[in-house]
């Protein structure tokens, strides 16, 4: 038997083929050379490589898909320190909110508006402002759990308020909060009136609007999850989608006398990470103001991006930004992409599909949509693809639907395809 390679020498071989910094390098070999497996130490590397954030190409037909960052969006900045707490009139210390809060607040007809992490800590940063060691109402049929638990009895409590349950399951009318309001009386908060966003009760249901809930004495916080900042969609040149019918937006939300709207930047809005609260200035104060805010402050790359997404809204061209543009597309129009990708592929059937908003955004309704389908599962040989291709399988076939690739990735897309096993 030869002797095993020295470590470093073996790590600088590694270096010609995987691009990992050679400390990390060093780790994979130290550890195969100790397990007597060299042979495996290039594989190991490669693995390491794919552990970190990679971009990739998504097939799977789901365009907001939270495993893979929701929303994509490109965005640079200069290496430049910017005014993120800086006012240029004075020279003094400015609000971080400033800057995108009044964009966001144009956008959406509110007073005011601000920015945190997510949509679970705006939702959050709302209850303990608002309601800390006092009372919210919340319906039966709106105390859910959404994706990555996010659950709104849990959000409440971590809010320091105590949630009261209104109505029942199915159905919960205005007369529901009237009657917990007057036996509590001073207690109540406010109410929060939550989308149940990828859930959905059917039949004999019946909810209060926003509208209604807007005469009682207590401010109305809705949680409207996705970021839809109007339902005319006036950036899209053939206006709102038919899928977006039950989706609540943003400016009609307020309109109907919401006092507080959140929502995520990630989901339908199109932006970034974070989440938004926007309505009544003296309640944007005070959630600005409480001590939570300071730990759910963005920073200022988030606040760079979103304030560029707020403005291409601003300008009616949000059909630009990635999202929107995956909507845009006709059936016809992605046919002809499918046509053009099998044929270079020499490989592959064209179905119909449908897609998905996903990120619980308009649940139970689809975009028709055109994948490229083959017999088998072949996962994980397209996910092995430089860049990696997530499709899905449906029924024992690999499904690659178009409507949530960009069609500058086409051709990565037929490579992928030809040469997978
Ligand atoms: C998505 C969603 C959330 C959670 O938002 P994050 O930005 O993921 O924290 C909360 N409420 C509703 C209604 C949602 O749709």
């Amino acid at each position: 038997m030869s002797r095993p390679p020295s470590v470093d020498a073996l790590a600088r071989a590694l270096s010609a083929q995987v691009d990992l910094p050679h400390p990390l390098l060093v780790d994979v070999a130290r550890a195969a050379i100790a397990e007597g497996v060299v042979d495996e130490a290039p594989a190991r590397a490669r693995a390491l490589a794919r552990t970190l954030l990679t971009p990739v190409v998504n097939a799977t037909g789901v365009l907001l898909h939270t495993n893979l960052g929701r929303a994509p969006l490109a965005h640079s900045q200069q290496a430049r320190p910017q005014t993120v707490e800086f006012d240029l009139a004075t020279g003094e210390r400015g609000s971080r909110q400033r800057a995108v809060g009044q964009l966001l607040a144009r956008l959406t007809g509110a007073e005011a508006a601000m920015v945190v992490n997510n949509n679970a800590a705006a939702v959050l940063l709302a209850v303990a402002a608002l309601a800390g060691g006092r009372q919210v109402l919340v319906s039966r049929g709106e105390s859910v759990e959404i994706g990555g638990a996010f659950r709104v009895p849990e959000v409440t409590e971590q809010g320091g308020a105590q949630l009261v349950d209104v109505g029942t399951t199915n159905r919960t009318r205005l007369a529901d909060y009237r009657r917990a309001l007057t036996r509590r009386g001073a207690d109540v908060a406010m109410v929060l009136k939550v989308h149940p966003s990828n859930y959905r009760v059917e039949g004999f249901v019946e909810d209060t609007p926003v509208a209604q809930l807007a005469t009682l004495e207590v401010p109305v916080v809705a949680d409207i999850g996705s970021g839809l900042i109007d339902a005319a969609c006036p950036w899209l040149p053939t206006g709102a989608p038919a899928w977006l019918a039950d989706e609540p937006a943003a400016r009609q939300t307020l309109a109907a006398g919401a006092a507080l709207v959140t929502f995520s930047t990630d989901k339908l809005f199109g932006g970034p990470q974070g989440g938004v609260i926007a309505g009544r200035a003296d309640l944007v104060t005070a959630c600005a103001r409480h001590p939570l805010a300071r730990a759910l402050r963005p920073g200022g790359l988030v606040l760079g991006a979103l304030q560029e997404v707020c403005l291409t809204y601003l300008r009616k061209q949000a059909g630009a930004l990635p999202f929107w543009r995956m909507v845009a597309p006709s059936s016809g129009a992605l046919r002809a992409r499918a046509t053009a990708i099998v044929a270079a592929a020499e490989r592959g059937e064209i179905v119909d599909t449908l897609a998905l908003p996903g990120a619980g955004s308009a649940p139970g309704v689809g975009m028709a949509s055109v994948g490229i389908v083959l017999d088998g599962d072949h996962l994980a040989s397209l996910r092995a693809h430089d860049p990696p291709v997530i499709a899905r399988v449906r029924e024992g076939r690999t499904v690659l639907d178009l409507r949530s690739v960009d069609p500058d990735d086409d051709t990565m897309v037929a490579r992928a395809l030809r040469h997978c096993r």
